[in-house]
């Protein structure tokens, strides 16, 4: 896939604060992108900038072979979707859906035979002659995308694009959001805080923090492979063990299995963090290949999974377990922790990291 936008050094402060502490990024043409970091992070003012409601202070930005910063807003071929959907009350499904190709004094038959598309593309051809109180939220939020998508813009941008709608819908919504992009195949960039959200649409996924990108990967390579103890640990839950690396693992008073997945950035005798994800330690009574040993402190049944804290003697945390079904352990038993070599990754300290 060719580079549509190229996003270089960008830099944004507001007094104090700086919001963007140099940023680059090269997001793919018909990918589907996310943003993705803690409140505060940067994420809506690198959007706002991309949009054009934003200047940086430093850096470019460029769309194909042009450079977007010195183009304004309304002439960038680039729509934001709102959180707020910012539909007009008083309009009608179609007419809202219309209004920005009205406004491109586009002939009445173009008008009517795309938004006619975009309206099925998007399932709501029935509510068409609905106003926006009609709709429920979810449909308010079809509204609102498909309003963005018959302009046809080269990228949409998509600020929290479900945060308002409820949990259950917002599932499916995020089903439906990855197929329309899919289908249509702009490139999508969408800012979220929620992690699950971004892992379950996107292609690819950049974690900021701090005003600067941790990693940019996959899904898949950011939860099995995360390069920093922030991505390690907003990603997912971990359990993280400080010591010294040393072959197949950490010395930490005795030896933790674990394979770096970052050998270039860690030596043997380096200060490092071992991350071991609750679900990739077994828990049981006798294990042959027993790593740790401890107390179960507290079980929780969820269904389908059980999770247990179990307390270590010499850690002030409590490792978290995860497993499949039904606990089958109960508080104050003595358990044995396991977990083998290829599971556990091997990253740089907070600090350094
Ligand atoms: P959230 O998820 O809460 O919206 P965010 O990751 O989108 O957070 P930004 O809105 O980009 O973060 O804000 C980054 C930082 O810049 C924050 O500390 C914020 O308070 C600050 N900031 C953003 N816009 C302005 C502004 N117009 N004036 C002053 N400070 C601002």
């Amino acid at each position: 896939m060719t580079s549509l936008l190229t996003i270089t050094d960008v830099r944004r402060s507001f007094g104090d604060v700086t919001a963007l502490d140099g940023v680059s990024l090269d997001i793919r043409e018909g990918e589907f992108f996310a943003l993705l970091g803690p409140s505060g992070c940067g994420k809506t003012t690198l959007l706002r900038i991309l949009a054009g409601f934003e200047s940086p202070d430093a850096g470019t930005v460029t769309l194909g072979a042009d450079d977007l910063t010195a183009i304004p807003a309304h002439r960038r071929p680039v729509n934001l979707m709102f959180q707020s959907y910012a539909l007009f009350p008083h309009l009608s499904v179609e007419k809202n859906v219309a209004y920005g190709l009205e406004r491109e004094k586009l002939g009445r038959a173009e008008i009517r035979e795309r938004v006619g598309e975009v309206l099925d593309r998007v399932g709501l051809a029935g509510a068409a002659k609905r106003r926006p109180h009609q709709l429920s939220g979810g449909q308010r939020q079809r509204v609102a995308l498909a309003r963005a998508i018959v302009k046809r813009p080269r990228l949409l941008l998509l600020d929290e694009p479900l945060s308002a709608l409820d949990r259950k819908v917002r599932a499916e919504m995020q089903l439906w959001l990855k197929q329309l992009q899919h289908e249509v195949g702009i490139t999508f960039v969408v800012v979220t805080h929620d992690q699950e959200e971004a892992m379950s649409m996107a292609d690819r996924i950049a974690v900021l923090n701090h005003g600067r990108v941790e990693q940019v990967d996959t899904p898949v390579a950011l939860y099995g492979a995360p390069r920093t103890h922030f991505v390690a640990d907003f990603i997912g839950g971990n359990n993280f063990f400080a010591g010294t690396a040393v072959p197949g693992g950490l010395l930490d008073g005795t030896v933790l299995p674990g394979l770096p997945s970052v050998p270039d950035t860690i030596a043997e005798g380096d200060a490092a963090v071992l991350a071991v994800r609750p679900e990739q330690i077994r828990i049981g009574t006798g294990l042959d290949d027993a790593v740790l040993r401890g107390t179960v402190l507290d079980v929780s049944f969820y269904g389908g999974t059980s999770r247990f804290a179990v307390r270590v003697a010499d850690r002030a945390t409590p490792i978290q377990v995860q497993r499949q079904g039904a606990p089958g352990f109960v508080p104050d038993q003595e358990v044995d922790l396991s977990w083998s070599e290829a599971e556990a990754v091997l990253i740089q300290p907070a600090a350094s990291g």
